[in-house]
């Protein structure tokens, strides 16, 4: 992986993400190592390890970091999991997760952003990630029961097909509720069944499919 502007990452983990309560030091350690700034538009790689969201093209979004790493120490990846993601966006969130040593899935509804995603991942130097173009709110039964499912975008609900493809032990991470506020959504299956936690506020641009919003 590239190790470029290894100070900023150090920086930004201790100032926005350390500091606001994430401990998992493997969390902490993949934040470090990738290289965020590849994956923003070029006219954003100044600001990309500043406290924001940035812009990605297509109405979309790359999150804060901090919020991709609360998502991250929610979903809770072990090395060798292997992980679905819905809302591949520009890549940064699989390739954290990659980091981390799972194996990742990630699906994406808008081509132009699986073709940009692919080459972020490239140029990062990120494997163990496979891209599709799919609605994502049907999930991928190719690969299912996943260890852990993170849906990046907002929903009023997690799609119960998306629950249906989670492995005994598995996680799903989402924000859920309205289009203008959520909140981040855990549910974790068990042999007993389902258990729902609910954490932070979040605001997410909407998932749009089949089993989400229509439009
Ligand atoms: N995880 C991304 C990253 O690391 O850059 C950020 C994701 S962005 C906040 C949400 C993404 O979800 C957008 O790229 C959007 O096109 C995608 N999306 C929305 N609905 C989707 C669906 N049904 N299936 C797949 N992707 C979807």
């Amino acid at each position: 992986m590239n190790l470029d502007r290894a100070d900023e990452r150090r920086m930004m983990v201790q100032t926005q993400i350390l500091s606001r309560g994430v401990k998992n030091k493997r969390v902490l350690r993949a934040m470090e190592m990738v290289p965020r700034h590849f994956f923003v538009p070029e006219e954003f790689a100044g600001v990309a390890y500043h406290d924001h969201p940035i812009p990605i093209g297509h109405d979309q979004t790359i999150s804060q970091p901090y919020i991709v790493a609360r998502m991250t120490e929610l979903l809770a990846p072990e090395e060798g999991d292997i992980i679905l993601e819905i809302g591949t966006g520009s890549g940064y969130q699989a390739a954290v997760l990659s980091a981390m040593g799972a194996r990742v899935i990630s699906l994406e509804r808008i081509v132009e952003l699986v073709d940009g995603a692919l080459s972020n991942l490239q140029k990062a130097g990120v494997g163990n990630v496979s891209v599709f173009v799919s609605d994502g709110t049907l999930g991928w039964e190719n690969m299912a029961p996943y260890d852990g499912i993170i849906i990046t975008a907002a929903t009023p609900a997690v799609p119960s097909i998306l629950i249906e493809q989670l492995a005994v032990n598995g996680r799903i991470v989402a924000p859920v509720g309205p289009q203008h506020m959520q909140v981040l959504v855990r549910l974790t299956r068990s042999t007993e069944g389902i258990r729902r936690e609910e954490y932070d506020g979040v605001r997410f641009v909407p998932l749009i499919g089949r089993n989400s919003w229509n439009s």
